[in-house]
């Protein structure tokens, strides 16, 4: 029957496959426009201006909606394959860079020989653990005992593989919070936040300098070791400059004064007083 409730139906059923399209080919949007569109449109005129019958009518709904659907669908999967390809890759890309990123930053703050942090990485930190802890922050300033000899008898080889095993003895003696740093050659600083008295830092002074009790083993044979240290205490509010600075004159003063000691730079001693007592 060719009424006009059968042609509402027709053009509703129209419409609908329309906008199923119109949702399949939301990926592809000029392939909807260059063919969806205009093929039902033309269907659509056709059909009302010349009254043809309902099953003719589905029949054109059936023949041009569904290929395409089933073509647009086709592409739409292709697309979603291939985006999620690309964003696989990107996603691999992107953990690559993140990981040599990383690496570059590790190796910029870091000493290659040791492992441990570098002077820039250390002036970093030490800014920090100021910032964060000040007055209760300590600073240790270490140099290992007539360590030319060592070069000077084993080679510098040796000499480095001693400054590796020397740094892993501090290390060890160390708490997690605390940064050790190479500053470079023999020489090593520490930074100890949270620390709240002398008493406190030459505790672990003296632990460091017990890990050096025990002889290292290099040239196929042990040698002893022995490292001085100068200790900045906590207690006044110094700045990260100044409290290198009152460790490294503690650490002179403990080479000065015979050498495998801690010596402690007190600030706040009165004037003209020696700040080592
Ligand atoms: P002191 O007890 O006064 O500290 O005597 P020292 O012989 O340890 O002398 P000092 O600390 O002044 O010199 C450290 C030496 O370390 C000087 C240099 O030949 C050597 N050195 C510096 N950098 C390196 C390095 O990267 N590797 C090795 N193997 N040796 C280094
Ligand atoms: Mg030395």
């Amino acid at each position: 029957p060719d009424t006009d409730a059968w042609r509402a139906v027709v053009g509703m059923m129209l419409l609908s496959t329309m906008a199923v399209n119109a949702i399949f080919a939301a990926s592809v949007p000029r392939m909807f426009w260059a063919f969806q569109v205009p093929v039902t449109a033309i269907g659509a005129v056709t059909l009302f201006q010349q009254g043809g019958s309902v099953s003719r009518a589905i029949g054109f709904v059936v023949l041009s909606a569904l290929p395409f659907s089933a073509i647009l669908a086709w592409i739409n999967r292709g697309a979603n394959e291939r985006a999620a390809y690309y964003a696989e890759a990107n996603r691999k890309t992107n953990e690559q860079l993140h990981q040599l990123n990383a690496r570059l930053r590790h190796e910029a703050s870091h000493d290659p020989l040791t492992g441990i942090p570098n002077r820039q990485e250390f002036t970093r930190r030490l800014d920090t653990a100021v910032a964060e802890h000040s007055p209760n922050v300590a600073v240790l300033f270490m140099d290992l005992d007539r360590f030319k000899s060592i070069n000077d008898q084993f080679g510098h080889a040796t000499g480095d593989a001693v400054i590796a095993m020397a740094a892993r003895r501090i290390l060890q003696r160390l708490r997690p919070q605390d940064v050790l740093a190479r500053l470079g050659g023999d020489e090593f600083t520490a930074v100890l936040p949270g620390v709240t008295s002398s008493e406190d830092v030459e505790r672990i002074a003296a632990r460091i300098l017990a890990g050096f009790d025990a002889p290292f083993e290099f040239a196929g044979r042990e040698h002893d070791l022995a490292i001085s240290i100068g200790i900045a205490a906590p207690g006044a509010r110094s700045g990260p400059a100044d409290l290198l600075h009152m460790a490294d004159a503690a650490l002179y003063e403990a080479k000065r004064s015979g050498r495998g000691r801690f010596e402690t730079y007190r600030s706040g001693t009165a004037a003209g007083a020696r700040p080592f007592d």
